[in-house]
């Protein structure tokens, strides 16, 4: 499996360790590839999104001419997993003139408005699909305002979406990457397929 991480800006190693964990789980071992230019993403199977500065992310990708080819990616079904940032880029209205979301993700966000104290908090979150409850680190999460209706809310704090799934697209307000724990890449990228023992 060729999984590529959007490598303009934001934290790309956690991702690339994070599904490498995840597919390895699958004896189904992950080549990465760090996308930085046009012509790299129809080659992946899966992309990663990852946080940073989505202002930054999203005109260095449309800069790249890497946006059209997301788009390409998630339009013939290929997985994609967004998190904080990229869950920025993926939405569909992200109220910021310097942010040209790519519309994959059906929810409209107001960045870094997420929380009671507005920089960072973590909490141990339900997820559908999961066990056990995920802990999630939220660093200046975007609060997300407005879900579509053929958004699937995976998971929410005080009531509030921090995990969807949009087609072959899942995106966090928080950054599982963080955390020792593949299953938001799982979940991503194998949503069908058991755990080999
Ligand atoms: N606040 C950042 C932004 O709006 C996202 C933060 C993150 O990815 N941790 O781009």
């Amino acid at each position: 499996m060729q999984a590529g991480v959007i490598a303009v800006q934001g934290d790309v190693a956690e991702h690339a360790a994070a599904v490498e964990h995840a597919a390895a789980a699958h004896g189904e071992p992950a080549e990465v590839v760090e996308v930085r230019d046009a012509g790299i993403v129809p080659d992946c199977d899966v992309l990663l999104m990852p946080g940073g500065e989505s202002t930054t992310i999203s005109r260095l990708i449309r800069q790249e001419g890497i946006d059209e080819e997301i788009r390409e990616h998630v339009a013939s079904g290929k997985p994609v997993l967004a998190t904080c940032a990229g869950l920025i880029v993926c939405s569909r209205d992200a109220k910021d003139d310097r942010v040209d979301p790519l519309g994959l993700v059906d929810v409209s966000v107001d960045r870094n408005a997420f929380g009671r104290q507005k920089d960072s908090f973590e909490a141990k979150v339900p997820v559908t699909g999961l066990d056990d409850p995920f802990h999630a680190v939220f660093i200046r999460a975007p609060l997300i305002d407005e879900v579509g209706a053929g958004v699937e809310v995976l998971a929410t704090v005080d009531d509030r979406p921090v995990a969807v799934r949009d087609g072959p697209v899942v995106a966090t307000a928080f950054h599982p990457e963080l955390t020792d724990d593949p299953r938001i890449h799982d979940l991503a990228f194998f949503p069908e397929r058991e755990v080999v023992a």
